[in-house]
């Protein structure tokens, strides 16, 4: 490896972290972008699929966004929850009017890990209870609370945690102990999996606080539960007064087309999440993030809080400005309608040797490769990223066992950019099953 990309590695892995992994055997330097596509430091140009872990949202260098954040730069950067601050008031409303939480209040962080602990510090609080339900494969964060409730052990460094955390089943269909393999259809998955939730819940002692669930798993490789499966769940809670977290920092703001929220899949009888936790595309790549709950939960902390960036002036002005963008050119719908044409695109890769599964919903679409004896295959994952790469084209991977391709571009992608993104990738599983052994 040679050239810019050689040299800014090299300088890369002496100062940061060895843990901060990179894809591709040569890392690339995104320079710069406009809509769905980027460029990078030695002038190759990508369709990018991937949005910097679906947090590009709407389009890189969106015109809107571009003339908030400098409108706002130039004015004031900074005055803290101290001062009222228009631009983050003006976002509150506007996500709270959206949220679908009955008497919604929200507050900002600059993390989704940090959105993560505010839910857990409400709702263990709140319940008076330090115990929590998670899903298996699940991601939160990376702060010691979220990495407590995290059921991917790739991303779980140590074992220390100040929640006491339940994992039950839920999401992992193709390769999980209650999974399709086991030929359980949706209904007697779906029933397996509230059993498994009451038999936990009979074990558990005093009070549980809080279910979190992110509706599709992003880290664990868009693993989706059956929709409904947690308005099920949301039942059982009920009986107990635990509340429910929606995990939203991948599934928000209309990624999955047919809904704005991802809970909304599983809204049975109405059912509503307590708490929200957003992050990533609210600010098209901005480090805003945070919390919508209901009032008297958000309104339960016992004592002063702040975070001094959450809300800023700037990013609550250029999240705005997103969001406004998104929501006057029906963004979901566009998630909807070329979401159907990008998955019947890639639906041709389906049957292919070492193509498991394609699934997902809208613009947030898996593709789980296995090998030859159907066990899950992360290097076909690392070598169809390789071959996108070459072809001109940036997509994620995940999973528990990192075999798991993860599509999930810009909402305002173009019929005709689906296409040609699925053609490559097409390609690229079709190069990797002639390999598969
Ligand atoms: N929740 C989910 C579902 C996520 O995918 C992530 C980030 N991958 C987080 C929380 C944490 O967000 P952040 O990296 O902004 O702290």
């Amino acid at each position: 490896m040679t050239g810019v990309h050689a040299e800014l590695l090299k300088r890369r892995q002496a100062v940061l972290p060895s843990w901060l992994s990179t894809f591709y055997a040569e890392p690339i330097d995104l320079d710069h972008g406009e809509g769905r596509h980027v460029v990078d430091a030695e002038g190759n140009r990508y369709l990018d699929f991937f949005g910097g872990i679906l947090t590009t949202m709407t389009a890189h260098a969106l015109p809107e966004v571009t003339a908030a954040v400098s409108e706002q730069a130039g004015k004031i950067l900074h005055s803290s929850t101290l001062y009222l601050n228009r631009p983050m008031v003006e976002l509150a409303e506007q996500v709270a009017e959206v949220s679908g939480i009955p008497e919604p209040k929200v507050f900002f962080t600059s993390s989704g890990t940090e959105a993560t602990d505010t839910a857990l510090l409400l709702a263990t609080g709140y319940r008076a209870s330090n115990q929590v339900l998670a899903l298996r494969n699940s991601y939160h964060g990376r702060s010691f609370s979220s990495i407590g409730i995290t059921g991917n052990s790739g991303w779980s460094p140590t074992s220390l945690s100040p929640v006491q955390t339940y994992y039950v089943h839920g999401s992992r269909r193709l390769n999980g102990p209650l999974g399709g393999l086991h030929g359980l259809d949706d209904a007697a998955f779906t029933a397996a999996c509230v059993a498994d939730l009451e038999d936990v819940l009979g074990q558990v002692k005093d009070n549980v606080a809080c279910l979190i669930a992110e509706p599709i798993q992003g880290v664990g490789g868009f693993a989706m539960p059956p929709d409904g499966l947690l308005g099920e769940f949301k039942k059982v809670l009920d009986r107990h007064g635990i509340l429910w977290i929606s995990d939203e920092v991948q599934t928000g703001w209309g990624r999955t087309g047919e809904h704005y929220w991802g809970w909304q899949a599983h809204a049975t009888d109405g059912a509503t999440p307590d708490m929200v936790t957003f992050a990533k595309g609210l600010g098209n790549g901005l480090s805003i993030a945070g919390v919508v709950a209901r009032a008297e939960i958000m309104d339960s902390v016992p004592a002063n809080s702040i975070s001094t960036f959450g809300g800023s002036p700037v990013t609550a002005a250029g999240a705005l400005a997103n969001l406004r963008y998104a929501l006057d050119h029906d963004l979901q719908g566009n998630a909807a309608r070329i979401g159907a044409v990008l998955r019947a695109a890639l639906d041709k890769a389906a049957g292919l040797p070492g193509v498991a599964e394609i699934r997902g919903k809208g613009l947030m679409i898996g593709i789980e490769l296995v090998d030859g004896d159907g066990q899950p295959s992360p290097q076909a994952a690392t070598e169809v990223l390789e071959l996108t790469k070459a072809a001109g084209l940036l997509v994620g991977k995940g999973g528990l066992h990192g075999n798991i391709l993860r599509i999930a571009p810009p909402l305002t992608l173009t019929a005709d950019e689906a296409e040609h993104g699925a053609a490559i990738l097409v390609t690229a599983l079709n190069k990797t099953a002639a390999q598969t052994p």
